[in-house]
C-alpha cells in the first residue's frame, strides 16, 4: 500500500488543471491548459490526457486517477451529464474514456462535492467528521459529508445546496426554479441586485470603482463593502442572511459539526459569513448549537484538485484491500 502515486484532474468551464500527488495527497507536479470547451468533447479528452501525460511522467506508477467535472454528474457511473458551461456535452462516460486511453483505474466527481472532500480531507475539515462544504461563486454549489462519508444519493447527484428554496416565489434560478439560494447568494445574484440598486441610488463608492453601473461585478461589491460603502455592506449582509436560512435547514437535517464556506464571494470574510453566523445561531435548537463552527474554506483554489486526489486515493485504496 505503500507509495502509492494519484493523479487529480479538475475539468472547469475555463481551464483544465491536473496534479500528481502521492498518497499524503501532496503535490508533486501540477499541468494547466484552457478547456476551449466549444471545440468539442474529443478535443478537450485530449487536452486532459495531454496533461495526464505531463504530470504522470515523473511517477514510477499511476494508481488512479480522479477527475471534477461540474455537475450534474452520475458519479457512479463515471457519466457527464449535461453542464451549461461544457456545450454539448450529453451523458459522456468520461471516466470510461480516460480509463479506455490510459489503462488506469478513473473515477469522477461533481466539482463541488470533490471540493467539499479536498476541504474534508486536507482544508479546514481536517479534524472533523461531520462536514457540510458550501462554494459560493458564480453559482452556489456544495458537498455533504458525515461520518466521514460524502452523500452521494442515488444518482450520485445530492449536495446541490444552491438550489434549496429560502424564499418562496423569490427571483428565477439558473436551474429555471424560483427562490433558490442560488439566485440569492451567488456571486451573479449579489451583483445584479448591486446594479439595479446602484441605478437607483447613484450615492455609491460602486459606481466609481467598476467606471459605469453595468460593470457593477460581485469583487467590486466586496471591495466596495471593505471600504465601509454602505449599500455594498448591505448587499452582502443580505446573502449572508440568505445563506444562513439554508444552513439552519442544513444544519437541523445532518448536524454538522462545522460548516465551510469556500469559493470567490467568501473572499469577503465576515463581511457575509457574520450576518450569516448571527441568523443561524438565532434560528437553531440549542443541541444543534453545541461545537457549531462556521468558517471560511482553507484550500482556496486549489481545493478541487485536491478532492480529485482524496477521491482517486480513497478508490485505489478500496481495490487494493
Ligand atoms: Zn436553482
Amino acid at each position: 500500500m505503500s507509495n502509492r502515486y494519484v493523479i487529480g484532474v479538475d475539468l472547469g468551464g475555463s481551464r483544465v488543471r491536473a496534479v500528481l500527488a502521492n498518497e499524503k495527497g501532496e503535490f508533486l507536479d501540477r499541468c494547466e491548459f484552457p478547456t476551449l470547451a466549444d471545440k468539442g468533447l474529443y478535443f478537450v479528452l485530449e487536452r486532459i490526457l495531454e496533461c495526464v501525460r505531463s504530470v504522470s511522467s515523473n511517477a514510477p506508477r499511476i494508481d488512479a486517477i480522479g477527475v471534477g467535472a461540474p455537475g450534474p454528474i452520475n458519479s457512479k457511473e463515471g457519466v457527464v451529464s449535461n453542464p451549461p458551461n461544457l456545450p454539448g456535452w450529453v451523458n459522456v462516460p468520461l471516466a470510461k474514456l480516460i480509463e479506455e486511453k490510459t489503462g488506469i483505474p478513473t473515477f469522477l466527481g461533481n466539482d463541488a462535492n470533490l471540493a467539499a472532500l479536498g476541504e474534508f480531507t486536507y482544508g479546514s475539515g481536517k479534524y472533523v467528521q461531520h462536514l457540510i462544504y458550501i462554494t459560493v461563486s458564480t453559482g452556489v454549489g456544495g458537498g455533504i459529508i458525515i461520518d466521514g462519508q460524502l452523500l452521494e444519493g442515488h444518482n450520485g447527484a445530492a449536495g446541490e445546496v444552491g438550489h434549496m428554496v429560502v424564499q418562496p416565489g423569490g427571483p428565477k434560478c439558473s436551474c429555471g426554479g424560483y427562490g433558490h439560494l442560488e439566485a440569492l447568494s451567488s456571486g451573479t445574484a449579489i451583483a445584479k441586485r448591486a446594479r439595479e440598486a446602484a441605478s437607483l441610488n447613484k450615492d455609491t463608492i460602486m459606481i466609481e470603482l467598476a467606471g459605469s453601473v453595468d460593470k457593477i461585478n460581485a469583487k467590486i461589491v466586496d471591495e466596495a463593502a471593505k471600504k465601509g460603502d454602505p449599500l455594498a455592506l448591505k448587499l452582502l449582509e443580505q446573502a449572508g442572511q440568505w445563506l444562513g436560512y439554508a444552513l439552519i435547514n442544513l444544519i437541523h437535517i445532518f448536524n454538522p459539526q462545522m460548516i465551510s464556506i469556500g469559493g470567490g464571494v467568501s473572499e469577503a470574510g465576515e463581511l457575509l459569513l457574520g450576518p450569516a453566523r448571527k441568523v443561524v445561531f438565532e434560528g437553531l435548537m440549542p443541541v444543534f448549537k453545541q461545537d457549531l463552527q462556521i468558517v471560511k474554506a482553507s484550500l482556496g483554489g486549489d481545493v478541487g484538485l485536491a478532492g480529485a486526489v482524496a477521491l482517486a486515493l480513497q478508490e485505489s485504496a478500496k481495490s487494493k484491500v
